[in-house]
């Protein structure tokens, strides 16, 4: 395969548009979702924000979550922003009745962590992994994560501790939304997730 990289992102609800957007602007293909021929096209998943109770009804209803609990499986690069690292937990704390998750990463994490004060809010992050510049931070009902498994490795931490941005393996996860900044470094470090399963044998 010549040229760029084709990704999809999950196109059942949520700030589809935005992700879209961002990652044609850094020369990807992007495929819309929604059918389990769609994702087999696709050589990564975006899984964007919006309400993960809704995404998981959706994804179970349109017959997506055992194919995207599998492409995981098979090593698929995914990045989920908000309600999408939600949807990439193994454990979801403060989900609604029977709320499920397509998991993948060893990690926990609380639905709406921020009080209602706090509902959404902007800041500077640290984020050493992607250089020296902070990262512009957009949190909408945001989640956090509450627990990280050993293979897990933990990207950025709010001042007091908090995490919200995580990474295992391919799969990369943030509390919050930098496709609303225009920050594009957490989607290129997917798009070299997707280049570097390209290259496998
Ligand atoms: N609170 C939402 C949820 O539980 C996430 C919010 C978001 O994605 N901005 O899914």
């Amino acid at each position: 395969m010549a040229g760029s990289p084709r990704v999809g992102v999950l196109a059942l609800q949520g700030d589809v548009r935005e992700h879209a957007a961002l990652l044609r602007g850094l020369g990807a293909e992007v495929v819309l979702v929604r059918r389990p021929e769609e994702l087999a096209i696709v050589d990564g998943l975006v899984i964007p924000g919006g309400e993960s109770s809704v995404i998981d009804k959706l994804s179970r209803s349109f017959g997506m979550q055992i194919p995207i609990r599998d492409a995981i499986a098979a090593g698929l690069p995914v990045y989920g922003t908000c309600a999408g690292l939600i949807m990439l937990a193994d454990e979801v704390l403060d989900g609604i009745e029977g709320q499920e998750s397509f998991g993948g990463m060893d990690i926990s994490v609380r639905r709406n962590a921020f009080g209602r004060q706090t509902e959404s809010f902007e800041t500077a992050l640290d984020v050493p992994a992607l250089g020296d510049e902070p990262v512009r931070a957009t949190f909408i009902r945001a989640p956090i994560v509450v627990r990280t498994g050993d293979h897990v490795d933990v990207l950025a931490t709010l001042p007091d501790g908090g995490i919200v941005a995580v990474e295992q393996g391919r799969l990369l996860g943030t509390s919050f939304h930098p496709e609303v900044d225009g920050e594009t470094r957490f989607h290129e470090r997917f798009l070299v997730h997707v280049g570097d399963r390209l290259r496998e044998p």
